[in-house]
């Protein structure tokens, strides 16, 4: 009897090793097989959740005027060895593979960026702000000219919501909207943001400015690209940003596999070659 009850449980011993085996091994090649395009699975998205939490914290930790500017390295010497794996592997892709069609622009950072103050707006009774935003010198004084002739015409402008983003803060973007807003779909984020590198906003000379209006307007979630679309201040801009060397970059049903984004407008020196993607 006793014989028994100890080859039971040496037979129990051994099936319980036996699938925390089997469960560590599916688990291992969740976390390192390569990322699928439509949908991270589950140890992926559990470990990508993971880096955003931490990202944001470290994020959130910097001087306000720093956040914007935050340093890649930075974000990755937070994390371990499987998280850093993930997050270089998901980096390491090329966007093409994910539908999207746009040209490589740069890691640098631009000499001499301007520093634009934040600027606050009350929406849905709260009141909000883009936090410090930066712009390459020629960008903005063309911004600001923009913007004279904008409130002589309309009596209305428009603040700059997003200018240049360092590769750090382009990454944390793509994670944060993988997470929150495209349910871990790697095509659906690179969608609406750039991989780092990839980003109009990261483009030293020619950089590109995301629009809010004064009511708090710029068609993001849960507004839409209908709602800045409807805007007067968009009207005037089809009209008149070409003038102030402003394009826009991503109309309705673009080839560059990027959604309509009337709000983002790249700024272009003028004689810069064929960088326009606008048919206006
Ligand atoms: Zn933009």
């Amino acid at each position: 009897m006793l014989a028994f009850i100890r080859t039971k449980g040496r037979y129990t011993i051994l099936a319980i090793l036996g699938l925390v085996l089997a469960v560590l091994i599916v688990s291992g090649y969740a976390l390192f097989a390569s990322p699928n395009y439509s949908r991270l699975n589950f140890m992926q998205r559990f470990v990508v959740r993971e880096v955003m939490g931490k990202w944001a914290k470290q994020v959130q930790a910097l001087p306000e005027e720093k956040r914007v500017l935050v340093d890649y390295d930075h974000l990755l010497a937070g994390l371990n060895f499987i998280e850093k794996n993930l997050v270089q592997q998901i980096l390491a892709i090329n966007p093409k593979e994910l539908g999207f069609q746009g040209p490589f622009h740069s890691l640098e950072k631009p000499v001499n960026l301007v520093k634009i103050a934040p600027w606050t707006y009350k929406r849905d009774g709260q009141q909000k702000s883009t936090g410090s935003q930066y712009c390459p010198a020629a960008a903005y004084n063309d911004y600001l000219k923009m913007m004279a002739q904008m409130r002589r015409d309309l009596g209305r402008e428009l603040c700059i919501e997003s200018g240049y983003r360092s590769p750090g803060f382009q990454a944390f973007n793509f994670l944060r909207y993988l997470v929150m807003n495209h349910d871990f779909s790697l095509m659906r984020a690179a969608r609406l943001n750039a991989l780092p590198g990839y980003s109009e906003h990261q483009d030293p000379v020619n950089n590109a400015l995301d629009f809010i209006n004064a009511e708090g307007i710029n068609g993001d979630c849960p507004q839409t690209p209908e709602d800045f679309e409807r805007l007067p201040e968009y009207q005037w801009l089809l009209k008149h940003a070409h003038k102030f060397n402003f394009h826009l970059s991503y109309p309705r049903d673009n080839q560059l596999g990027i959604s309509f984004e009337p709000w983002h407008w790249h700024w272009q020196q003028p004689g810069s070659g064929n960088l326009a993607t606008d048919t206006k």
